[in-house]
């Protein structure tokens, strides 16, 4: 049976959201909830559920094909199981098990990079690319690789941690436990300790304001609020970010050659100079004949996650019931 909705579930460090999504990606509804991560597994799955139960209300079961669900940690894809979770404690649970028992349809989760990959790839930035980047700047660093229009997993389905790669092995804290790791430079706490070090000082008292006078409550945002409005120290912190990202990616792009690099995330979004900036540095020193990779922010902005979960459960179900997409 050719069904007409999925549930596209993304879980966020802070917010979880949920979408009831067409499969020409139009999201008819959508609710959110905090994400309670001081609770426990059982407290997230229950937020999860009630999200579910929530964006369903009202729908023919038989009309929805299944449920996808995209979590901020490392699945073995092929298992079905999250290996490892830096922001929830969701290391070693059987999530799909633990949804799919309180739900009456099918459930596959995913790693949150691949879900807003495979979101910007249906219906966003990169519709109609076969081959790119995706990389994904928000509290965490996330990332995906599409090679022939299908994301790329990996021997056991744990590929594309992009935000991971090693930039310098003496480099500063990562909150996976490395040091020195692209996340360690542009996650929202890397900004937010540069913004606090410069606030501390006469030379921050823009990225000082923002925080309403207390240099020790500076967050990303607050950085790229002052950023937004001109302060060129607070644009520098980004700036800064955006080299380290680019230096990166140019090894991304002689190793891979995509065609195009998707950059989104909040902070991704917010910062378009960042962008820029990492762009650049791909154009200056990117091998020849690779230098024309388009950088490009993401378009689907906080819904890539939702919305990919969804095709991927769309996907699942295609493939379960014969179908072609
Ligand atoms: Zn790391």
């Amino acid at each position: 049976m050719r069904t007409t909705y999925a549930v596209g579930v993304d879980v966020g460090g802070t917010r979880i959201a949920a979408g009831l999504v067409e499969r020409k990606g139009r999201m008819l509804k959508e609710v959110r909830a905090l994400t309670p991560a001081e609770a426990g597994p059982f407290a997230i799955v229950d937020a999860i559920i009630d999200l579910i139960t929530e964006v369903t209300a009202g729908v023919h079961p038989g009309e929805i094909a299944g449920i996808g669900v995209g979590l901020p940690a490392q699945i073995d894809f092929l298992k079905q199981t999250v290996e490892f979770c830096t922001n929830l404690p969701l290391a070693g649970v059987d999530m799909r098990s633990l949804i799919m028992s309180r739900v009456r349809h099918p459930v596959a989760i995913d790693n949150d990079g691949n879900c807003a990959g495979i979101g910007e790839s249906r219906f966003g930035a990169a519709k109609g690319v076969r081959d790119f980047v995706m990389i994904t700047l928000g509290t965490g660093v996330g990332g995906a690789l599409f090679f022939n229009g299908e994301p790329y997993r990996g021997s056991r389905g744990l590929a594309a941690e992009i935000g991971h790669m090693v930039v310098r092995l003496d480099g500063p804290p990562c909150p996976c436990g490395g040091k020195g790791h692209i996340e360690s430079y542009m996650g929202r706490p890397a900004i937010a300790a540069a913004g606090r070090a410069a606030a501390a000082e006469y030379r921050g008292r823009a990225i000082r304001e923002q925080a309403g006078g207390n240099d020790e409550r500076v967050t990303a945002e607050d950085v790229i609020n002052a950023a937004l409005k001109g302060d060129e120290i607070a644009r520098q912190i980004l700036l800064d970010a955006g080299e380290v990202l680019g230096e990166a990616l140019v090894g991304i792009v002689n190793l891979l050659n995509p065609r195009l690099i998707v950059v989104g995330g909040g902070v991704g979004e917010s910062c378009p100079f960042l962008v820029e900036r990492a762009a650049g540095v791909i154009d200056r020193n990117a091998l020849a004949g690779r230098r024309d990779v388009r950088v490009a922010q993401a378009e689907l902005g906080n819904d890539a996650g939702a919305l990919g979960a969804a095709a991927l459960a769309f996907d699942e179900h295609d493939s379960r019931e014969g179908l072609h997409r």
